[in-house]
């Protein structure tokens, strides 16, 4: 048998044993042919190591370790003890942190700090969350009539298959192990293959935790194959996934096969709007952090500004100077790095592609627009900022993923509307005014899964959060979250002889 650990050294010095295996029923195995896939430094452009890539047979192993335990002990964990499992999980990823972010930002090229500070925060908070969730769910007793006493219980799923993304691999994973245990079902999670390794050094925790085999399975594996026989395979109950639409649109028609349940949280192209009332400095800052962050690589990055005619040229002038001065590029383990490489090659060269397409569109370049120059290697990309852009442009259009934003201006609240909503996305929004029933008026009418009044991607794990149209189906998060991890099961009791 392979050793399936190997030691590491991190670029900021952190030392630590990195698993690369494949974590099922809390053992680490190879994959069934050899197969493996290779992690890449983003900012060096150099191999960090390889890890076991799943097989369909694989696939098959995890999916029916989960199902053994879903059948079995798993049964036995009143929503209070997996809720501790939940909590003693919580505070391994806190005692952790360092390490986690260390991995995070050597596979993914996000600044540590913000690792640290910011995705490791949230990936305890959310397993705390619901881990204070897992002996509240509950269902009700509904008055029907006398003869009757009819009720509901709320029951697991079973087996789900997990599918997450490279731009947030732990907090993407935190999302949908939360309420998945809480609620008691169990889990087979497949992390991207661009940033394989924080999620088994994660699954090394769960173990620790005290999760008993089987409840938690991790793997890698390309989507094509793992990711495919696991969406397909017959014991999976439910599908939950995040990434691109195009694959979220391949997993749903694969979902339909088996008539599973399922959860897709995929693209946006969000929009912000800026009435000439906004409070011009928080509008700029918050507008920079709406598109800049984690270099552009959210999904509900608020990438398509629209900015009354009156505020117009004072916001981009405004927003082109705070793009300068806090957008500092450089590498992650720097203290003031703001923005660092993109994930992968082909990330760099589709954001350079479509910056390329904004500039032959006739966009006007207010700043960056090329790679970023002087740092040698790396996947960087400069901070991009097109204004005076139409709406039939490409860049405005389709979904970058990247440090890119495309500002336009607007004369009145309809027509802004009408262009805001004028997209197949619906996942975020962002409004600036200081007219109180403008706000309000415009949140409702937004199509979209989140609106943000005065502020921009500041997410709440107590909050719901998902999309509407292409950018998906079902919530994430918050009460709402559990839903998509409970069947409601109606019990009816006939307490007469009468019919
Ligand atoms: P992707 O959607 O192809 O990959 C996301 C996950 O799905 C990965 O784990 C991948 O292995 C898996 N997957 C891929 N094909 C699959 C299949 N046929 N069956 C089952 N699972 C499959 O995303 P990508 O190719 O890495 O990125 C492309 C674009 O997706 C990005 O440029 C961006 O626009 C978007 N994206 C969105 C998010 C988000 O949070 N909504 C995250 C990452 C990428």
């Amino acid at each position: 048998m392979p050793d399936l650990k190997v030691k590491l050294t991190a670029p900021n010095g952190t030392e630590y044993t990195q698993p690369t295996g494949l974590f099922i029923s809390n053992e680490w195995v190879p994959s069934s042919d050899g197969g493996t896939i290779t992690s890449i430094d983003p900012t060096t452009e150099e191999v960090i190591t390889s890890v076991s890539a799943a097989t369909e047979s694989d696939i098959d192993a995890a999916v029916r370790a989960a199902h053994r335990a879903f059948k079995s002990e798993w049964r036995s964990f009143e929503g209070t003890a997996r809720g501790a499992l939940l909590y003693e999980l919580a505070a391994l990823v806190d005692a952790h942190a360092s390490t986690l972010a260390a991995i995070e930002t050597w596979d993914n090229g996000k600044p540590y700090t913000v690792a640290l500070t910011e995705d490791l925060v949230e990936v305890s908070a959310v397993l705390r969350y619901y881990a204070g969730w897992a002996d509240k769910i509950s269902g009700k007793v509904i008055d029907t009539t006398s003869a009757k006493l009819t009720y509901t219980l709320r029951q697991p799923l079973g087996v789900c298959a997990q599918i997450i993304p490279w731009n947030y691999p732990l907090a993407m994973a935190a999302w949908k192990l939360g309420p998945a245990l809480a609620a008691g079902n169990t889990v087979v999670l497949k992390a991207a293959e661009q940033t394989p390794l924080s999620i088994l050094y994660l699954a090394e925790l769960v173990k620790k935790a005290g999760f008993p085999p089987g409840v938690v399975n991790v793997v890698n594996g390309y989507g094509r194959v793992a990711g495919a026989a696991l969406v397909q395979h017959p014991l999976v109950a439910k599908v939950a996934f995040t990434g691109s639409t195009a694959t979220g649109k391949e997993i749903m028609k694969m979902a339909a096969g088996g008539l599973k349940n399922i959860t897709l949280e995929t693209g946006g192209k969000s929009p912000c709007l800026i009435f000439a009332d906004a409070d011009l400095d928080q509008a700029v800052k918050w507008a920079h952090v709406g598109i800049m962050s984690n270099m552009g690589q959210v999904c509900c990055a608020t990438s398509r500004i629209y900015v009354h005619e009156d505020l117009y040229e004072r916001f981009l002038e405004g927003f082109a100077a705070r793009v300068k001065e806090v957008s500092v590029i450089g590498s992650p383990w720097e203290e003031g790095t703001f923005q660092g490489p993109q994930v992968t090659k082909r990330q760099q060269e589709r954001v350079l592609g479509y910056i390329e397409a904004g500039l032959s569109e006739g966009a006007r370049l207010v700043t960056g627009g090329k790679e970023a120059a002087g740092q040698g290697k790396g996947f960087f990309v400069a901070p991009t900022v097109f204004a005076d852009v139409r709406e039939d442009m490409q860049v405005v259009k389709e979904e970058v993923f990247g440090p890119v934003v495309t500002v336009s201006s607007f004369k009145d609240e309809d027509e802004v509307l009408a262009r805001a909503n004028d997209t197949m996305y619906g996942l975020g929004a962002a409004v600036f005014t200081a007219d109180i029933a403008r706000a309000h008026r415009i949140a409702a009418s937004l199509e979209s899964g989140t609106v943000w009044v005065n502020s921009s991607n500041d997410g709440d794990f107590r909050v719901p959060f998902g999309g509407v149209k292409m950018s998906g189906i079902g919530r994430e998060l918050g009460e709402a979250g559990l839903d998509g991890y409970t069947s409601t099961k109606a019990v009816m009791v006939n307490l007469g002889t009468r019919l």
